[in-house]
């Protein structure tokens, strides 16, 4: 058994066992919203970056639960997610300051420097389409959707200053 099918079957046995199935699928009661502040972005670079960054990461995938693509890498618009999105495991995308946001929160990264570039149209519009998805499939109120540098306890300008909070907030309310 390889590493990462071992962790699969440990993960989704400690799921199921400890929390029950239902509950572990149905979880979800926030979303943060990342920018990956690199140019371009695919799963497998993202999934370096993480390997780089959190290297004591017992899950070996991308820290978050989906990557919105800008063209380059991933398709303008393309939502892409890996095993972590699809065992609805737990997010690794903000600090321990916040778990309850790690294990309780949809993860979703806009590939992109936010911080040097406005966010294309169709990428916003891929952003709010699933982000409404999410609220109306787990339940999530509109207040309990942010940018990760909005929460309390978080020192980053993630997701940059050029994400369009109060457009977000009109299209999701
Ligand atoms: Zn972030």
């Amino acid at each position: 058994m390889n590493r990462r099918k071992f962790l699969v079957t440990s993960t989704l046995a400690l799921g199921v066992t400890a929390l029950g199935g239902v509950y572990w699928k149905t979880r979800w009661r926030y979303i943060v919203i990342h920018h990956s502040a690199g140019s371009h972005g695919t799963i497998e670079l993202l999934q370096e970056v993480h390997r780089q960054r959190q290297a004591g990461d017992p899950v070996d995938a991308i820290p978050y639960h989906y990557v919105i693509g800008n063209g380059n890498g991933l398709g303008l618009g393309e939502v892409a997610s890996d095993w972590r999105q699809r065992f609805d495991i737990w997010g690794a995308h903000v600090s321990g300051n916040n778990s309850g946001r790690n294990f309780l929160g949809i993860g979703i990264c806009l590939v992109g420097n936010l911080e040097e570039k406005a966010l294309p149209p169709k990428q916003f519009q891929a952003l709010v389409e699933l982000t409404r998805k999410m609220m109306s499939k787990y339940g999530i109120p509109p207040e309990n959707v942010a940018g990760h540098g909005k929460i309390d306890g978080e020192a980053t300008k993630c997701p940059g200053r050029y994400f369009p909070f109060e457009e977000l907030e009109r299209a999701i309310s």
